[in-house]
């Protein structure tokens, strides 16, 4: 008789960071899936492998120092890895984990030819000069690079990472291959092969989602009252469309604070404000509010587009939107998904509304491979596309199957990762 293999350690009980939320939506998603799938279901528990790595820098007073990286394929049922490279102090293995997962998913909702991947360093980036960054970056690149590549895993930006950080991560690898390869990492600058239109990719994406979920519902977006938590390029990118749009974005919070000015805030006066002054707090024409206050504001639209698990038990009850357009990966726990469900409040989940990012890197890497480069009319026409279509697919599904609009793009997406893997079979 077999023995029963002892469980990995990230998948005790007692782990509750990301890594087993992203669990616990496996597990709600495993009883609505076709049958023939289940035996393939434990693929998505395991990611397929994990590097760790150590990145030593040396600093510029001379000093080395060591930081930890990460990277992660979660699945390449579908094709070869592809997610972003965070850079954040509270970064873990678990979070990269859980937000490979998430890209699995998310790729397969929108059907990009993609596998789930996903890296990161635990460093406080705002500590380091623009020499020690660069010098992280390369490093980490050259420590994971046997695990990516064009046809392999594609790294791109992620929280506090940039077009910048991917030129010096293409230009290590292209390095290390001896010829220049620019279809190793997306969201680069356009002079080096990146695409027009990525840089506002994922915040488009969610004001197309957003647009789509209040027809559905009646909600006019000309007038409504939108709440962005976080402001970084998704926030900011989406707080821009909607007020572009006509809607009122009457709050806006970041790890300085809440800034609120119930009339609507200038959307492009904060961003010069926050660029010139590296906080939101005492931009002109608004009010500094509690970052608590900030969750019970009643609005027609709440964007959190920051950390994971921001929207929890503690806060859910107070939520006063109509919709919630998950801009981050991960925002809201399993516990608020079901006391939002409760209170009526629509979730436009992460793995759709955000699928924006990764789309426009599809379209990057996909130009990258032909060498032949695409305007930014066609770019953003054939992601509106992309994402409407998503979106009607996930909110038909929902209707009929009686189900939130989470478990419906899960089930879209897992049934699409695991038909692949199950038609591949089992090597060797
Ligand atoms: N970091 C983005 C995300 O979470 C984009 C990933 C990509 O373009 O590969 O979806």
């Amino acid at each position: 008789m077999l023995n029963t293999p002892q469980l990995p350690s990230y998948l005790s009980k007692e782990n509750i960071g990301p890594w087993h939320i992203y669990l616990q939506q496996v597990e709600q998603v495993a009883p609505l899936l076709d049958k023939s799938l289940l035996p393939w279901v434990d693929t998505l528990r395991r990611p397929k492998r994990s590097l760790i790595v150590d990145v030593p820098i040396r600093l510029d007073n001379g000093q080395i120092t060591h930081f930890e990286g990460y990277r992660v394929h979660h699945n390449t049922s579908r094709g070869p890895g592809k997610g972003g490279v965070r850079y954040h102090q509270d970064v873990t293995l678990s979070e990269v984990m859980a937000l490979a997962g998430w890209m699995t998913i998310k790729n397969a909702v929108v059907n990009v030819p993609f596998g789930g991947a996903k890296g990161g360093i635990r460093v406080d980036p705002r500590q380091l000069s623009l020499a020690e960054l660069e010098g992280l970056t390369r490093r980490y690149t050259s420590e994971i690079s046997s695990m990516i590549g064009p046809d392999k895993d594609i790294p791109a930006p992620d929280m506090n990472t940039n077009a910048q950080v991917m030129a010096w991560m293409m230009d290590t690898y292209s390095m290390g291959e001896g010829r220049t390869v620019t279809g190793v990492v997306t969201g680069k600058p356009v002079s080096l092969g990146g695409s027009l239109g990525r840089q506002d990719a994922t915040g488009r994406g969610v004001f197309v989602t957003a647009r789509e979920a209040a027809r559905k519902l009646g909600v006019s977006i000309d007038g409504a009252r939108v709440i962005v938590q976080g402001f970084g390029n998704v926030g900011e990118a989406s707080a821009r469309m909607f007020a572009q749009a006509g809607a009122r974005v009457v709050a806006v919070q970041d790890v300085s604070g809440t800034v609120y000015n119930g009339a609507g805030l200038d959307v492009l006066a904060l961003k010069r404000y926050l660029a010139d002054n590296k906080t939101l707090l005492g931009a002109p024409d608004c009010e500094t509010i509690t970052n608590d206050d900030f969750w019970s504001l009643p609005c027609e639209f709440l964007v959190p587009a920051a950390l994971e698990s921001q929207i929890n038990r503690f806060n859910a009850e107070h939520i006063a939107a109509r919709i919630i357009v998950e801009g981050a990966n991960g925002p809201t726990t399993p516990e608020a998904d079901a006391i939002l469900a409760e209170r009526g409040i629509v979730v436009v989940p992460d793995v759709l509304a955000n699928a924006g990012g990764v789309t426009v890197s599809y379209f990057e890497w996909v130009q990258d491979f032909s060498s032949f480069f695409w305007t930014e009319d066609e770019i953003n026409a054939r992601l509106e596309r992309i994402m409407a279509e998503a979106f009607n697919a996930i909110w038909q599904m929902a209707e009929e199957r009686k189900m939130p609009l989470r478990s419906a793009a899960f089930v879209i997406g897992c049934s699409r990762v695991l038909e692949a893997r199950a038609t591949r079979g089992l090597y060797p």
